[in-house]
Parts: structure tokens; C-alpha cells; sequence
């Protein structure tokens, strides 16, 4: 076992447990209700096998190419291999067939991509679709307009299972505004329920910097990279 990760893993994952039974705690949630995923993205295989040593089983890559990397190098049993970053429409294929689940699903175009590569290979995929309910120009994801109209018609695509919505904070301080981001994709996700019985309860969000607020929200699923494996290269 690589002894830098493992090490710090043994002072960094109880550190991340703790913040988010605090967090869960003080919103009057269950901590279970909180998947943690370990993002090892631009770490190397190590930082991965480190991870699953150390109880944790869901761990997401940005990239395809990196997850195919630490797949074929790690395997597939007892984990599940979280896409978290945008999915090209000429990767969809590899995608829809190295992932567990895609949360990044950002158009109809890739959904329909990586619905059509499940149901080839006979699979249903799970996903979530990325909505940018922040509005920063810079971000990957549907306009919650958008998302009203497009979510219920990827839920009904072939091969596709919608288990719930994901989206990325806004770059800033401002715990205020973090918060209205989050509680709009919370908002959305009800409305899209009330709406359709396709469309799945999980809400992807939080990071290092903001699990607390994004759990206060109602998060089932925060994606930790930096507060577990240090600064990427
Ligand atoms: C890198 C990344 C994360 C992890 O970010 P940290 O701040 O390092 O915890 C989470 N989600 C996505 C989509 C990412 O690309």
C-alpha cells in the first residue's frame, strides 16, 4: 500500500466524516443520507487504492481517459466509479460503459449518446443531469429553464435511469449565495418529481469548500477531492 496517501488518509477521511455528520446533524439530517465521493481526479492510482483501503467505495474522475486509467488498473469489484466531469459526445460510449454513474449528463445530445451505448450493450445507466443553477457563464450544465423541459424527456430516453440532478457552486464567498444555488437545484429536483415518477431524489452537490452548506440544502452526495488527497498537480 502506498504509504503517503494511506497516511493521510488515516488524518484527512475522519476530518470529511466529521464535517459532514456535523453538517448533517445540525440540519436535522441523517448522516447516512450523505454518500461521500473521494474525487481522485489528478492524483494517481495510488491515491485511489489508498481510498478503497480505507472503506470508501464510491470514487469519481472528471475525465474520462483518467477513469478508464484507474479502472483498468483498480477493477471494478467493490467500487463504484463516479463520472463527475463533462462527457464529450465522442467519449459518451466509453463513458456509458466504464461508469456506475455519470453525473454530468448536460444535454440532450450526450444523454441520448450514452442512452443509446447502454442500451447497445444491453445496460441501464444511471445519471444525473448538471444543471447550472448558479449561472455563472463558465459552467457546464442546462439552465434550470431548460432543465424543466429537457430532465423528464431524458428520463423517458432508453438505457438511461435519471436517479437526480447535480451542480456546481459558484466561485465565491459568499455562503448566501452558495446556499441559493444549492436550494435551487433542491427546488428544482421537487418540482421535477411532482412532475415525473422517472426522475430520481438524488441531489449531487458540494465540494471541499462548501459540503456544509450543500448538505444544509438537502445534498445525498458530496464529491470531496481536495479535503482527502491534498492539492492536485
Ligand atoms: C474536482 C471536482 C470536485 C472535487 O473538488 P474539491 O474542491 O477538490 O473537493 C468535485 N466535483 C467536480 C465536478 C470536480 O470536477
Amino acid at each position: 500500500m502506498p504509504v503517503a496517501y494511506a497516511e493521510r488518509l488515516r488524518e484527512t477521511l475522519p476530518r470529511v466524516r466529521d464535517r459532514i455528520a456535523e453538517a448533517a446533524r445540525a440540519a436535522g439530517r441523517d448522516p447516512a443520507e450523505v454518500r461521500l465521493v473521494a474525487v481522485t481526479k489528478g492524483h494517481p492510482v495510488d491515491a485511489a487504492r489508498a481510498a478503497l483501503a480505507a472503506g470508501l467505495a464510491d470514487l469519481g474522475e472528471n475525465r474520462v481517459e483518467e477513469l478508464a486509467v484507474k479502472i483498468e488498473a483498480i477493477g471494478r469489484a467493490g467500487v463504484r466509479w463516479h463520472m463527475i466531469g463533462h462527457v464529450q459526445s465522442r467519449k459518451a460510449r466509453d463513458a456509458a460503459a466504464l461508469a456506475d454513474l455519470v453525473h454530468s449528463v448536460d444535454s440532450l445530445r450526450v444523454a441520448e449518446r450514452l442512452g443509446r451505448a447502454a442500451a447497445d450493450a444491453a445496460r441501464v445507466l444511471a445519471v444525473l443531469v448538471q444543471v447550472n443553477t448558479s449561472g455563472e457563464g463558465s459552467k457546464e450544465g442546462l439552465a434550470p429553464e431548460e432543465a424543466e423541459d429537457a430532465v423528464p424527456r431524458i428520463a423517458e430516453l432508453p438505457g438511461l435511469a435519471v436517479r437526480g440532478l447535480m451542480t456546481m457552486a459558484p466561485l465565491t464567498d459568499d455562503e448566501r449565495l452558495i446556499g441559493s444555488t444549492f436550494a435551487r437545484l433542491r427546488e428544482l429536483r421537487d418540482r421535477l418529481r411532482s412532475r415525473s415518477e422517472r426522475v430520481g431524489g438524488e441531489l449531487s452537490m458540494g465540494m471541499t469548500n462548501d459540503l456544509a452548506v450543500a448538505i444544509r440544502e438537502g445534498s445525498t452526495m458530496v464529491r470531496i477531492g481536495t479535503a482527502l488527497f491534498g492539492e492536485r498537480r
